[in-house]
């Protein structure tokens, strides 16, 4: 059995709580215990947190981008074995780990990158008597929470951001999914970072709420789903922090009759399948025009159909398991529900497989969905993909912007006019034309409605994590009427 422990000001701790088992999908073994953490180290991690926060916001940036490029390099070297960590703990297939490893050090490259080019501006004021300029400064101490499906990769659009922008950080992974975030910890240490800047720690809900309430804390960053989201924003108000809230989706994929159907196919594959649907922006209602509606459909159950199942540390493997047993019930109530409710499985109603107990659902593909019914309203995050013809653009669009959401969303069409009119229109903070979940550190990541505020990667994430001061001098020397505001 791997035991992780936490790190706090620069130490290895045990978990003052009792562990929690750590459960490979695939093979159903405990393969490894987490530390928890109890009230107290919790508060200790704060408390360091907050005693590095001033020499830390201090350091130059050159020296702050030195540290994350170490780590950016050490990411890499390790890639490989936080990869089988990850995959063994939550079930995602290695070539995926593995890749959004190596995109994680690439995120803490690019904020690297900005940590020596944070400016403010000088302004012009109406009294040119005034000299007036503003400077970008941190919140201090961040608690950076992430949801299981993954952790390094979330991590990584938040803390490196954090880092550059000079505030320190307490860490706190899922439950579900934490030991190779702890790992981590490990490559944080080797880089130097100053004892306190970073903190890991890991455990339940209950710890999770003991650090979003902390009364030391500057700003909350939060992964993970819209009912806990709105937890921490209730905890954000109670200290008057700012909060970011990166929840769920259920985003519309919506393919036009002239777009090239071959690619389009294969992206709403992608969109749904890939991960096994536990990724935030999984386009899981598929949107198509009815003139190519069947031709569309039978497509998507064509290579939806032969996905490879199996183990996820195999390379050949394209689906792995759900990453946990209360997710794999969810999904399958979710299914059961949807066909109670009229809903047809054009995929997926056979076996996954010869798996034994490993948590797989079939790629499912479901027609004949009521669109205010819970399948098309509620983020299953999982492999299951329903299905809608449209007659019109008018339709596709009032469809597309049919839920709470507002996360991601996908078109497809060869109409330039349509693209950038529907782009327009849909109610989400990320749109991919003629492509679906591609990723870039420049591009701002975040969601509008139920799917959360705030804005990771891209340089509108400095947003975020800074601050405006303004400071305002009087050059003239003359003295004032202390009665007359001064304007
Ligand atoms: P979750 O909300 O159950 O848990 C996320 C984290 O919050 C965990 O670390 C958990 O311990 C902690 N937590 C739980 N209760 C808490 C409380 N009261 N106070 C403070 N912390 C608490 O989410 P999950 O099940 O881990 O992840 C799945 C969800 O995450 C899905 O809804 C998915 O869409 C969302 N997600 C969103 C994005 C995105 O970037 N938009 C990315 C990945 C996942």
């Amino acid at each position: 059995l791997k035991r992780y422990k936490l790190f706090i000001d620069g130490e290895w701790r045990e978990g003052a709580g009792e562990p929690l088992p750590s459960e490979n999908p695939f093979s159903r073994e405990v393969w490894a215990e987490i530390p928890a953490a109890d009230a107290g180290q919790v508060d200790e991690a704060v408390r360091a947190a907050a005693a590095a926060a001033r020499g830390w916001a201090r350091t130059s940036g050159v020296e702050r981008a030195s540290l994350m490029f170490k780590l950016a390099e050490l990411l890499e070297r390790d890639a490989e074995e936080l990869a089988r960590i990850e995959t063994t703990d939550n079930g995602k297939i290695i070539r995926e780990t593995r890749n959004q490893i190596r995109f994680a050090a690439r995120n803490y490259r690019f904020f690297a990158g900005l940590a020596d080019k944070m400016h403010g501006e000088t302004k012009q004021l109406d009294n040119v008597a005034m000299f007036d300029y503003t400077v970008r400064e941190p919140h201090g101490v961040t608690a950076l929470l992430t949801a299981w499906n993954s952790p390094i990769s979330l991590l990584s659009n938040k803390l490196p951001t954090a880092l550059a922008t000079g505030n320190t950080a307490v860490v706190k992974p899922s439950e579900h999914a934490s030991a190779a975030t702890l790992a981590m910890a490990a490559l944080v240490a080797e880089a130097g970072f100053p004892p306190g800047v970073v903190n890991f720690i890991s455990g339940g809900p209950e710890v999770g709420a003991a650090l979003v309430s902390h009364p030391a804390l500057g700003m909350i960053s939060f992964t993970g789903s819209v009912e806990v989201g709105r937890r921490i924003a209730h905890a954000g108000a109670e200290s008057l922090i700012p909060v970011a809230l990166e929840l769920g989706g259920k985003s519309a994929n919506v393919i036009f009759a002239d777009a090239d159907l071959e690619n389009a196919i294969s992206g709403a594959v992608a969109g749904i399948f890939a991960a096994a649907g536990q990724t935030c922006v999984a386009g899981a209602r598929l949107l198509i025009d009815e003139k190519v509606h069947d031709q569309v459909v039978e497509g998507v159950i064509e290579r939806a159909g032969r996905i490879e199942l199996g183990d996820p540390l195999a390379e050949a493997t394209e689906m792995g398991p759900i990453a946990t047993l209360p997710q794999f019930e969810s999904i399958r109530r979710t299914i059961d529900g949807a066909v109670a409710a009229g809903a047809k499985i054009a995929l997926g109603s056979g076996s996954p497989g010869d798996f034994g107990d490993a948590l797989f659902i079939p790629p499912t593909v479901l027609t004949d969905v009521d669109s205010t019914s819970e399948a098309a309203q509620r983020e299953i995050f999982g492999p299951v993909l329903t299905v809608r013809p449209f007659s019109s653009e008018e339709e596709a669009i009032e469809l597309a912007n049919g839920t709470p959401f507002g996360l991601a969303g996908g078109i497809w069409t060869n109409d330039l006019s349509r693209a950038h009119r529907v782009s327009r229109e849909l109610e989400c903070g990320m749109v991919w034309v003629n492509t679906y979940r591609s990723s870039a550190t420049q591009a701002p990541f975040g969601g509008y409605g139920d799917s959360g505020y705030g804005r990771e990667r891209g340089t509108e994430a400095i947003e975020s994590y800074t601050r405006i001061k303004n400071t305002m001098i009087d050059i003239s020397g003359a003295a004032r009427d202390p009665f007359l505001l001064k304007t």
